[in-house]
């Protein structure tokens, strides 16, 4: 399985050169920050952090490095074992065109790709505008007050639509009703969801059997809009019926269907989601792509995932930030009503800027082309006797074709076109804005006779109806606000898509040191491979073996995955860490049941826990117990075992992160896990810091038996402004079999069903991690952790003077991250850790980790990707700064008027006619001699989050509130 098929490398070339490329810090570097820190080699720093007892037993079993242009050879053979037909699949992917200007300068960008999650409105003010776009778009085409931005797969979305209803209504039943006629992978999804929490699923086919289940008692109700058949029901009578029943209405709807169509919230929908893939994200065999959900405004205070809402600054302007619920949604931990942390920000802004950029009227041709496509294939089927079933549709259809359904679909193959079965008996043919003319002939060609005449295109293509019904055709206006209207010209475009890049602060600017997040190099020859067309086009529901390519991508990075954390088995489905935890514990959960101990619902969190774990908890119905962590910052073993035998009988799970999120490797861990397992429960090790780990230890050998990784953070992934992410979870070899399945997506036969819309996930972004791991090789991948924690305990030594850090072990040496302490001068100063995270953004950096996992402090992870230079330059900013704190400590500027409280300074403020402040001007700009020429200008002030969550307002502005 680790055999490499590729040439090997000739004696000149360097197989690690993309090692030092990946590396910042060169041996030289090396020598004087180990002098700083105390210690005399690499090797010696590693062997005093990493306790010996969980030391790695075995190399990893990964392939020698290569260098990047043998490692894209290499993948590209293997891309070339998928084969791209013509896809009429439908059933939520479909083809769609990226337009250039997109792909090149959004998708291809890394300003846009490297930025991180816009928990720091000042420098996010770019992103968030595009995501205003988008939920302006959703609000607009599904006729509801509020969206968010955004969910991570219409599946998905639709789980989290069915426990926000379970959590609004006021019907107490647990029956969820689903219609039949959905998406298969979403009832799938929905299932899997609603299984542990006691709600129960009633599947009905339309006609007499929905009607009479909406008669009877429920809490919500979910639609597909148009139907995955292809059917467009008039869903306005059922939707009184189900608030009658004080139920929720939950559609399920087709974004560009839905230019032609009256929307849900037209008709009462209380809930509604979908995906944006057609707009102008490619299938990708999957993934990533943005879900959406809106819904009432009654129900939007619990809205799971990311809502962006307009704030004003400190000068009184609009200013975009994350809305206070769904700042950090699982920050309410066992509270949490979503575990959603990574969410889907890339392919939300790109389908924000497929709809500027084609505008109302664009979309409504796009769509208009769709549906009358579609009624002209019609009339040619029927013409050819295979009139479908329906009388409406606006983009699939439905032949009934019995026993002759295998041969046609065959048939269609052999012309390099993909049908979809459904029923074994039925064939449905879905089309899209990348259908041509020759795409229906080929279509009619597979149902034609011997010796049949092909119908005419032409005969039917004048004064052609659309099959759309006429009391279901859409008469409200949409997309009306200006940035919908203006940017139609491709030099509009790219200079509103560079005017709002510009705007924000991401990685291809400055380091990012944000601990738990690792923000590392995100290389250019790992991103390429993710729009060659042979991984970018495909369908995920496409046959198997026309997605070989994919398959041995699969099964190699679950290999080299497996090799780094120790672990037998892995599933690379969970589209985010937060939905890796959710399948672990689901596992978990199923594993004891199995075992005839289904009642273990006991989950053991310690305080220090990022809030996805106990959200997660909650997700499966497991009781959360926290436990509580020492002085030192380690998770309390003496607290643990008493909560272990106080709940022993009850024990499923313990959830603890390593190394700690207080960034340290604590000794006993080991005894941990032995003590947990002792009582029959299993120990779930997240695994968002292995960049601390790969290389050097593994979870699955000290005692783990299951993790989730973050491809995003460990793997290189880009961050890409909060998303797309991979959070593959990994078990130990007696919990393989409780691996997520997916019936649609031919993993039959399962423990646990589905969790994500599609069968690998957010597959197209995984050739990132696969250059990863081949370009760095096992050395590689242990050097840059063993780097990692250098230039942590490198940072933490030069500041230790000005910051002190809050948690280190015995010899004072922290893990790949260290958190500053900055409570102490609050006191004395009036100076928060926020006001230096704001600080930061005027010497042009993003501001650390604010106040996780300790309230008060800032986590900074380096990484072993920055050079040496940016990491003296971060820390030169950050002792200028401890200076002008010492400034306000010994009284020459007062506590409310010093650069540090009216942080960030924007280039207006700092040039307006007079200056009242107690500072200079120079001081308030904040430039360091040498970057003088590089200064970033933040676009807004201080933004106002308690103004903005009193005054919630989540769709693009006026034009006149910047009058
Ligand atoms: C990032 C993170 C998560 C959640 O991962 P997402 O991919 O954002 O869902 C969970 N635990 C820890 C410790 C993390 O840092």
């Amino acid at each position: 399985m680790l055999m490499q098929s590729a040439r090997p490398l000739g004696e000149l070339e360097n197989p690690c050169e993309f090692v030092a490329r990946h590396i910042g810090i060169e041996a030289t570097d090396e020598k004087l920050m180990l002098d700083v820190i105390g210690e005399s080699s690499r090797r010696a720093l590693i062997d005093s952090i990493v306790p010996r007892s969980i030391a790695r037993k075995n190399a990893m079993n990964i392939p020698a490095a290569t260098t990047e242009a043998a490692a894209l050879a290499e993948l590209k053979a293997m891309a070339a074992k998928n084969q791209l037909f013509k896809s009429f699949i439908g059933q939520g992917y479909h083809g769609t065109h990226t337009p250039g200007v997109i792909l090149r300068n959004i998708l291809e960008n890394p300003a846009w790709y490297t930025a991180y999650t816009p928990y720091q409105a000042e420098i996010s003010q770019g992103r968030m505008e595009a995501l205003v776009n988008f939920q302006t778009m959703v609000c607009d085409l599904t006729g509801m007050p509020i969206a968010n931005a955004s969910m991570l797969d219409e599946a998905t979305a639709a789980a989290e639509a069915m426990t926000l209803a379970k959590r609004s209504v006021k019907s107490k039943s647990n029956i969820f009703v689903v219609a039949g006629d959905c998406h298969p992978q979403t009832i799938e999804v929905v299932q899997t969801r609603a299984k542990p929490l006691g709600i129960e699923i009633r599947l009905a086919n339309s006609g007499p059997e929905w009607d009479e289940l909406l008669k009877g008692d429920y809490f919500g109700v979910l639609a597909q809009y148009p139907c995955t058949s292809g059917r467009i029901d008039d869903l306005r009578a059922d939707a009184d019926k189900v608030h009658a029943k004080q139920a929720a209405l939950v559609v399920a709807a087709d974004l560009l269907a839905l230019t032609l169509l009256v929307p849900p919230g037209e008709f009462g929908a209380d809930i509604v989601v979908g995906t944006t893939q057609r707009f102008g994200m490619p299938m990708g065999a999957g993934g990533p792509h943005a879900a959406y959900m809106a819904c009432k405004d009654e129900l939007k205070r619990s809205l799971p995932g990311r809502l962006v809402g307009v704030s004003v600054d400190s000068h009184g302007n609009p200013a975009y930030r994350l809305a206070l619920q769904t700042r950090e949604q699982h920050i309410r931990r066992e509270k949490a009503t979503s575990n959603i942390c990574t969410a889907q920000v890339l392919p939300a802004v790109i389908a924000s800027m497929y709809a500027v950029y084609h505008g109302p009227q664009g979309l409504k041709r796009i769509a208009q082309r769709v549906a009358s496509y579609t009624a002209i294939l019609a009339r040619g089927l029927e013409q050819l006797g295979h009139k479908p079933r329906q009388d409406s549709a606006f983009d699939t259809l439905s032949l009934h074709t019995g026993d002759q359904t295998e041969s046609f679909a065959a048939r269609a193959r052999s012309m390099r076109a993909n049908l979809r079965v459904y029923y074994r008996e039925y064939i449905l043919i879905s089309l899209d804005e990348t259908t041509t003319r020759d795409d229906i002939e080929l279509v009619w060609k597979v149902f034609m006779g011997e010796g049949g005449a092909l119908p005419s295109f032409d005969a039917f293509e004048k004064g052609i109806e659309p099959m759309i019904p006429t009391q279901l055709r859409r008469t409200s206006a949409f997309l009306t606000h200006p940035v919908f209207n203006t940017h139609h010209s491709e030099t509009g475009m790219l200079r509103y898509i560079r005017a709002l890049s510009d705007k924000d602060l991401a990685l291809d600017r400055s380091m990012i040191p944000l601990g738990s997040c690792t923000m590392k190099l995100n290389a250019t020859s790992e991103m390429i491979p993710i729009t060659w067309p042979e991984f970018a086009n495909i369908h995920p529901f496409a046959p198997r073996d026309q997605q070989q390519g994919y398959a041995e991508l699969d099964e190699q990075l679950r290999a080299w995955l497996c090799q780094a954390t120790g672990y037998a088995g892995i599933s690379l489905q969970p589209n985010a860490g937060s939905q890796g935890e959710y399948a672990g514990l689901l596992a978990i959960k199923a594993f004891h049941e199995s075992k005839g101990q289904g009642h273990r619902n006991v989950c053991l969190i310690p305080s220090s826990a990022h809030g996805t774990n106990p959200a997660s908890a909650q997700m499966v119905g497991m009781q959360v117990v926290v436990t509580a962590c020492d002085d030192n910052g380690n998770v309390d073993l003496a607290d643990l075992q008493a909560k272990c035998e106080q709940h022993s009988d009850k024990l499923a799970c313990v959830m603890i992160t390593y190394p700690s999120t207080h960034g340290v490797f604590e000794m006993q861990v080991k005894e941990l896990c032995a003590l947990v397992h002792k009582h029959g429960g299993r120990v779930y090790v997240d695994g968002a810091n292995m960049n601390a780990l790969v290389g050097v230890a593994a979870p699955g050998e000290f005692g783990g038996d299951v993790s989730h990784l973050n491809l995003h953070k460990t793997f290189c992934i880009p961050h890409g402004g909060g998303g797309p992410g991979v959070g593959p979870v990994c078990v130990v070899e007696d919990l393989v079999p409780f691996l997520p399945g997916h019936e649609a997506g031919g993993i039959t036969g399962r423990a646990v069903g589905a969790i994500s819309a599609a069968p690998l996930g957010n597959a197209a972004v995984l050739p990132i991690s696969w250059m990863y791991c081949r370009m760095m090789g096992p050395e590689g991948l242990t050097q840059a952790t063993e780097v990692a924690i250098l230039s942590a305990n490198y940072i933490s030594a030069r500041l230790k003077d000005h910051y002190p850090t809050l948690y280190a072990s015995a010899n004072g040496h922290v893990a790949h991250e260290c958190i500053l302490d900055l409570r102490p001068m609050k006191e004395a100063s009036g100076v928060s850790a926020e006001d230096v995270a704001k600080r930061l953004i005027d010497y042009g950096f993003h501001a650390p980790t604010l106040s996780f996992p300790v309230a008060g402090t800032l986590m900074v992870e380096p990484t072993e990707s920055e050079t040496l230079d940016e990491l003296d330059r971060f820390i030169g900013a950050m002792i200028a700064i401890r200076e002008e704190i010492r400034r306000i400590e010994r009284g020459e500027w007062p506590q409310d008027d010093n650069p540090l409280k009216h942080a960030p300074h924007t280039a207006a403020s700092l040039i307006k006619g007079e200056w009242p402040h107690a500072y200079s001007r120079e001081v308030g700009a904040a430039v360091l001699g040498e970057k003088r020429h590089a200064k970033y200008w933040p676009p807004v002030g201080r933004v106002d989050n308690v103004y903005g969550d009193r005054n919630l307002f989540c769709a693009c502005v006026p034009m006149s509130a910047y009058e």
